[in-house]
């Protein structure tokens, strides 16, 4: 009873023809003194028939004692279904096969939660969806999105493969670079007290390569980082990794765009707009509010700085005369907004250093004529009101919302409002967003350093490899904030679909940025990164790369919400698997082999 076709194959047809279909209980359903199997498997499914008048009593009882997820293999005959019976929702709706032998491979138990039925296991609670990831996994849904994933690896490697890239692996058991994230570590039995550090990405590796040889690298490869979990992050992640030699950004744009519309295609069969749009960090912070705009609505940022520099609305004018900013956005649509809603958006702001948020709601008063609705607009004088009316292109039934404050904070703040609101009137059903819509985007010229307060030091924007633009290498010691890096994110929809670098490749300025900009310490920066240093004075070729986050992609590529959806076996937030239940505790007996002693806080 070996399989002769998929559950998703039999077409009218194969009317006539016998087949035998394997596959899994699908539903059962009594009628009418036949009974009626779908058969499932990861193509589709099959209705078959189990007739008492043509089978033995034996098989048809068979047949009836079939739970859920049985395993089993069903020999018939192909036949139209009857007039009036047929269900255009599958692609086998046409057909049934009239069973003539069964055989059950495997039973099933009860199960924990329904796969049949869409429905029903949306609603399934997550975690009992991932202690039984196997059950989860046989859900279409699910089965959909792991199929994608396998598409768009196997589409990776082979447009990578024709631009002429080797795959290269690299370690996962690696030393410890704590830079960035934090990271997980493995005790070496073998050299008592040493540990391995897990990746956060094949980042020093794959500059290596390029020291070696290589030219061109990409790796599919799995990272690492011990971080606090957000809704989109995973402790462990797979990246399409990349690098290159010989190149300048704009190859590497190229490059990327060539992938990313193959991907697309072969995913969705969308076909993507090359080049992308080019949108410099200093824009997207001022226009957007954000380095990862979502620029499929406007909703722009719009600076008032200069109109109210000399307002008598002081909280204006002030932050103006102490160097920051007067910065405002028009929501559209939201003047309706409730009182309690207004005070949401205040303390949102505030959770992200506003001290309040002004706004206007722009709407009809009792006497029919649009007012200003405001605690604030009583400060304001005509030129003031001017200024906003045009800029803004205010209009009966709109929310202004405000941001006095340092440029970046500003900036930042009204950012956040702005996707607020953005998800309000998606809510509201006042602004509706193409879900095959796909806005690509560079941004570029980051500034290489930012500035740790808490810490008074710099720290790489990206990461300390990455080259400075030429003519701004000048001010590496001198003026840092001055520096543009050669870094370079690719965005979509709002979300940062990677990230990656020219590379610095001369040993001396490498060793700059680590000792005088970063300020490591000698000792240290040999400790960390001495072979790397070493490595660049026997022949280092100009370099650089990038690397897209591959869970992400395929979240986007799916339209699915949640990232652990494209994992086929994903940890919790709180980095726990619930299936295996890992991570666990060892034996004794493992920790003295690994000259380990724990110290475990008692739980109360
Ligand atoms: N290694 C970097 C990262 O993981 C990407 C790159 O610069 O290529 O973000």
């Amino acid at each position: 009873m070996k399989r002769t076709h998929h559950c998703n194959e039999l077409r009218p047809a194969h009317v006539g023809q016998t087949a035998t279909l394997s596959g899994w209980v699908h539903s059962r359903r009594d009628l009418g003194g036949l009974i009626f199997i779908d058969v499932r498997d990861r193509e589709g499914r099959t209705q078959t028939v189990f007739d008492p008048s043509d089978l033995s009593k034996e098989l048809f009882e068979k047949a009836a004692s079939l739970r859920s997820e049985c395993v089993v293999a069903v020999t018939g005959k192909v036949r139209r279904r009857p007039a009036g019976t047929t269900n255009p929702k599958i692609e086998t709706g046409e057909i049934e096969v009239a069973a003539t032998g069964l055989e059950v491979l495997n039973m099933a138990d009860v199960l924990p939660f329904p796969v049949d039925d869409p429905e029903v296991a949306s609603k399934v609670n997550e975690e009992l969806r991932l202690q039984y990831r196997y059950l989860d996994l046989r859900r279409p849904e699910m089965a959909r999105n792991i199929r994608l994933r396998s598409k768009v690896a196997i589409a990776t490697r082979v447009f990578m493969e024709e631009q002429g890239f080797l795959e290269v692996e690299t370690p996962t058991l690696f030393k410890s670079t704590p830079e960035g994230a934090r990271e997980f570590l493995v005790p070496s039995r073998a050299n008592p007290g040493k540990f391995y550090a897990l990746p956060q990405s094949p980042q020093q590796f794959k500059q290596i390569l390029m020291v070696g040889g290589v030219e061109k690298y990409f790796q599919i490869a799995r990272c690492y980082r011990d971080e606090d979990l957000r809704a989109d992050r995973q402790p462990e992640f797979t990246q399409i990794d990349i690098e290159m030699s010989f190149i300048e950004r704009e190859d590497i744009y190229t490059l990327i765009e060539g992938l990313l519309k193959r991907v697309w295609k072969i995913a969705r069969d969308i076909d993507v707009a090359v080049p992308f749009a080019r949108m410099t960090f200093a824009d997207a912070l001022s226009r957007y509010g954000i380095d990862k705009p979502d620029t499929r609505f406007g909703m722009e940022l719009v600076d008032f700085t200069e109109e109210f520099r000399g307002s008598s609305f002081k909280v204006f004018s002030g932050a103006v005369a102490s160097g920051g900013v007067v910065k405002a956005l028009n929501a559209k649509g939201l003047a309706g907004a409730t009182q309690g809603q207004i005070e949401t958006m205040t303390e949102y702001a505030k959770s992200f250093g506003a001290k309040g948020l002004a706004y206007i709601k722009v709407e009809k008063g009792p006497t029919g004529e649009v007012e200003w609705k405001s605690p604030i607009v009583k400060f304001f004088n005509d030129a003031e009101k001017a200024a906003l009316t045009t800029k803004l292109g205010i209009a009966e039934g709109d929310l202004i919302l405000f941001a006095a404050d340092q440029w970046l904070s500003a900036c930042e703040i009204l950012g956040r409002i702005r996707l607020h609101c953005a998800d309000v009137l998606k809510g509201q059903g006042k602004l509706t967003i193409d879900p095959n819509r796909f806005d690509f985007l560079w941004v570029v010229d980051f500034p290489l350093l930012s500035f740790d307060k808490e810490q008074n030091r710099w720290y790489s924007s990206h990461h300390p490899f990455t080259a400075p633009v030429v003519e701004d290498v000048p001010f590496l010691t001198t003026d840092p904030k001055k520096v543009r890096g050669q870094h370079y994110d690719v965005v979509v929809n709002g979300v940062e679909l990677g990230g990656g670098s020219i590379r610095i490749h001369q040993p001396d300025l490498q060793k700059t940025v680590f000792e005088q900009v970063l300020q490591i310490p000698p000792e240290e920066t040999k400790l960390r990164f001495g072979y790397l240093l070493e490595a660049f004075r026997y022949g280092a070729p100009p370099h650089g790369g990038i690397a897209l986050g591959f869970d992400r992609l395929n979240t986007i590529l799916c339209g699915t919400p949640s990232i652990r959806d494209v994992i086929a076996f994903p940890k919790t937030a709180k980095g726990v698997d619930l299936m295996t239940d890992a991570p666990a505790p060892v034996a004794p007996k493992q920790l003295r082999e690994l000259h380990l002693e724990l110290k475990v806080p008692k739980k109360e």
